[in-house]
C-alpha cells in the first residue's frame, strides 16, 4: 500500500516505512509493514485493546501506506519531512519499520514540533553506536544520534542484555537511563515523563516470543511485559514505532501477531 500524503489532522495514524538497508547483520524487516498490517486486519483477531477500547480504522485510526523511500540520506529526509507534517497537523503517528535506523529520522520529525520528548526504547540492544560497520546510519546507532543531537531530552532503555564497554561509555555520556530484563518493578517505579514516545524493537522480547527478528538474543521480556508496562504508563504517549519485524526468520507468521498485538495495545494507549 503506497503512501498517500494526506490531509488527516488530530488523528492517530499508521505509517510503514519498509527500510534494511542500514541492518547489520540480515536483511527482510523492510518486508514487514506490509506483512504485520495483514496480521492487523486479519479475520482471526478483533481491534479491541485490553484497555476497552477499540481502535477502528478509518474512524479513531487512519492507514497512510508505507512511504516510498529513496536510499541513504535521502530516504531519512523523506522519512523525516513526512513525520514533520503528519505531527505538524496534530498527528500521533504509529510506525511499522522497517528495521530500528528508522527511528532517527522519526524522531527528527517529531522534534521539530516537540523537542522535549521522553523516549521509553524496548530492546535487546542499546543502539548507541558512534558507529557500526563504518555506517553512522545504522540500525545500531539510532539513539546515538538522537541524543548527540539533543532530540530528545530522556532515553529510557528497558530489556537491555548485549552492553559492551563502548556502548556502557555511550550511555555514561548521554545519561541515558537503563533497565535489564529483570528490572520491570524497578522501571515502573520511575517517574517517566512526558510527551512520551515508545520505540520498541521486537528483539527486546525473548525469541521464543518473537522468533522472526533478525537477532536472536534469548533471556527476553515475554510478551505480557510489555504489555503491562504500556498499559501502567500515566503520561500522554505522543507516538511509537514497532521495528526490527523480519518476516524471513518467521514462523507461521506467530512474530507478526504479536507486532499486531504490541500495536493494538499502543494505539489503544495513543487514543485513550
Ligand atoms: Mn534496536
Ligand atoms: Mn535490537
Amino acid at each position: 500500500m503506497t503512501f498517500k500524503p494526506n490531509k488527516v489532522t488530530d488523528a492517530s495514524v499508521l505509517l510503514g516505512i519498509p527500510s534494511d538497508e542500514n541492518s547489520s547483520f540480515l536483511r527482510g524487516c523492510a518486508d514487514a509493514p506490509e506483512k504485520i498490517r495483514k496480521a492487523l486486519f486479519s479475520e482471526s483477531a478483533n481491534m479491541w485493546s485490553e484497555l476497552g477500547f477499540e481502535v477502528r480504522p478509518g474512524v479513531n485510526f487512519h492507514d497512510l501506506g508505507d512511504l516510498s523511500l529513496a536510499k541513504g540520506m535521502k530516504g531519512f529526509s523523506q522519512i523525516s519531512k513526512a513525520v514533520d507534517e503528519l505531527v505538524m497537523n496534530g498527528n500521533r503517528v504509529l510506525s511499522l519499520g522497517g528495521d530500528h535506523a528508522v527511528t532517527y529520522p522519526v524522531i527528527a520529525g517529531y522534534a521539530k514540533h516537540i523537542p522535549n520528548l521522553t523516549i521509553l526504547h524496548f530492546d535487546a540492544h542499546s543502539d548507541l553506536y558512534h558507529s557500526f560497520q563504518n555506517n553512522p546510519l545504522s540500525h545500531a546507532s539510532p539513539f546515538a544520534r538522537i541524543m548527540e543531537k539533543n532530540l530528545a531530552d530522556r532515553l529510557i532503555q528497558v530489556g537491555i542484555r548485549t552492553l559492551n564497554q563502548h556502548q556502557r561509555e555511550q550511555i555514561e555520556r548521554f545519561g541515558v537511563e537503563v533497565f535489564s530484563v529483570g528490572q520491570i518493578t524497578e522501571l515502573l517505579a520511575l517517574d517517566i515523563t512526558g510527551p512520551l514516545y515508545v520505540s520498541i524493537d521486537l528483539d527486546a522480547l525473548d525469541p521464543a516470543f518473537a522468533p522472526g527478528v533478525s537477532h536472536h538474543e534469548p533471556g527476553g521480556l515475554s510478551t505480557r511485559d510489555i504489555i503491562s508496562v504500556l498499559h501502567q504508563l500515566k503520561v500522554p504517549v505522543v507516538g511509537a514505532d514497532i521495528v526490527e519485524y523480519n518476516p524471513k526468520r518467521d514462523i507461521n507468521n506467530m512474530t507478526a501477531m504479536v507486532a499486531y498485538k504490541l500495536y493494538k495495545e499502543l494505539a489503544a494507549k495513543i487514543l485513550e
